[in-house]
């Protein structure tokens, strides 16, 4: 079979909603949505908007904000058995999440072991919540994405493979552009439509196991 590679999205992809906007809904001080509005039209980048965000956000409520976010997060239907089918089929799955360690990480606990996960990191000493950028931009990307999936779908090689990038919303919109295929939601469907992406639509992870087989059986065919 040739080789399928799985790129995944986190917040609003994995989980329901983005955990990001619901983080700073209940405890960012008012303003914020005017940088989340910025971020959203690329007015300002990912890196810095998300930085900004956080920035906001007293290190001191550490603990409240890793419960909220754990109690809130609800994981998309099916996605326990997306992964069950990438693994039984081989398929390398990579979780490439613009989400924040601190709840992208136990709320991925029981789903995994993963290929690997992609995500930023925090930093709780100061006063306020300081945002890590273990995965930026390499030199090929100049979008100052903060995490960089093209950087991370490049520098995971699979030249050869069938990149399958499935995502929601705009820290997808640069790996949909270097992706063979997208499974989108939401605003990055939009995105798809508009940009024309090669792309299917999905609401569940039901929806993405029946397009990547068929993705797969029609490569099969044409081998
Ligand atoms: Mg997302
Ligand atoms: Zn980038």
């Amino acid at each position: 079979m040739s080789q399928v590679v799985i790129y995944c999205d986190f917040d609003g992809t994995i989980t329901e909603k983005d955990n990001i906007i619901a983080i700073m809904k209940k405890f960012a001080p008012n303003g914020w949505e005017t940088v989340k509005d910025q971020i959203l039209s690329r007015e300002v980048s990912i890196r810095k908007g998300v930085g900004e965000l956080f920035s906001r956000v007293p290190s001191s409520l550490k603990e409240d904000i890793k419960r909220f976010a754990l109690e809130n997060l609800r994981i998309r239907k099916g996605f326990k058995e997306f992964v069950t089918f990438t693994r039984e089929n081989n398929i390398p799955l990579y979780i490439v999440s613009g989400g924040i360690d601190f709840f992208v990480l136990p709320a991925l606990e029981e789903f995994g072991p993963f290929d690997a996960i992609f995500c930023n990191g925090s930093d709780f000493s100061g006063e306020n919540i300081h945002i890590l950028w273990p995965h930026s931009c390499d030199s090929l990307c100049e979008n100052d994405c903060g995490c960089c999936k093209p950087s991370v779908i490049r520098k995971l090689g699979h030249s050869d493979s069938l990149k399958i990038v499935i995502g929601d919303s705009v820290t997808d919109f640069e790996a949909a552009k270097q992706a063979d295929f997208v499974l989108a939601t939401d605003f990055l469907k939009e995105k798809c439509e508009q940009w024309e992406i090669n792309h299917q639509g999905f609401e569940t992870f039901y929806d993405c196991i029946d397009a990547i087989k068929n993705r797969i059986e029609v490569k099969e065919q044409t081998c």
